[in-house]
Order: C-alpha cells, then structure tokens, then sequence
C-alpha cells in the first residue's frame, strides 16, 4: 500500500497538529475542521478503515477506542460530549485510506447527520 498521508503524519514526515498520542494512536487536529473542536485519532497499526478490523487482534481495536477516549479526556471534552465517526468507504466519503475516528465538539450536533 501506497503511503497517505497519514503514514507521513505519525512518522513524522509531515507536520501535524499534534494533541494527544500513546503507544497506539496519534490524534491530531483536522486541517478542514467541521465544529470547533475537530480531531483526528489514527492508529499507529495500519489498516485501511473499520473493514479491514475483522483481520486484527480485537485488543488492537480496543486499544484504539481507549486512544479516542484519552484524546477526548485530554481535550476536556468529557462534560459536554463529543461526537465520534468513522468513515468507512466510498458512500460514507472516507477519502484517506488510513483507518481515522472523527472526534467532533464544541456545539450541539445534528441527527441525522448529512
Ligand atoms: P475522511 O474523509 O473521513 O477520509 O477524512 C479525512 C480527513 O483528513 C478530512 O477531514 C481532512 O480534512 C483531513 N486531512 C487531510 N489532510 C490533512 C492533514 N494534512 N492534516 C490534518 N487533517 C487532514
């Protein structure tokens, strides 16, 4: 697989907004932010999107959720709430093919979304 641009982020090879990371996830502001709080949280274990999860160890997958909830913590995003999506093919609109958790805040969100 071709690397994205995520690969280069958690590498290091390409500038990133970093706010949180452990030993299994990077979480970095989104450059095109939907809400006003909008945050990225990517694995270090590469996988192209949930899909691809079944073929993984589900303690990886945990550990990613664990990832998203710290990045949240960290954030102080707990109070009010917070918003996670995962775009997972082409009709969702998943255009990075780097498995990634939208963490969205900081105003009241819509349902159903768009
Ligand atoms: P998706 O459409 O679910 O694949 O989401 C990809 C997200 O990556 C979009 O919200 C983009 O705004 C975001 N994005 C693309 N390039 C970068 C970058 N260099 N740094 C931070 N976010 C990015």
């Amino acid at each position: 697989m071709e690397d994205t641009i995520f690969d280069k982020i958690i590498s290091g090879e390409m500038d990133a907004d970093i706010v949180f990371e452990n030993d299994d996830v990077v979480a970095f502001r989104d450059i095109n932010p939907q809400a006003p709080t909008h945050v990225l949280v990517v694995p270090r274990a590469r996988m192209e999107s949930i899909a691809e999860t079944t073929n993984h160890d589900p303690q990886v997958i945990g550990r990613i959720i664990h990832g998203i909830a710290e990045t949240a913590r960290t954030l102080g995003l707990e109070e009010n709430g917070y918003r996670v999506v995962f775009n997972t093919g082409t009709d969702a609109l998943q255009t990075v093919p780097y498995i990634h958790a939208h963490v969205l805040a900081g105003r009241k969100m819509a349902w159903p979304p768009g």
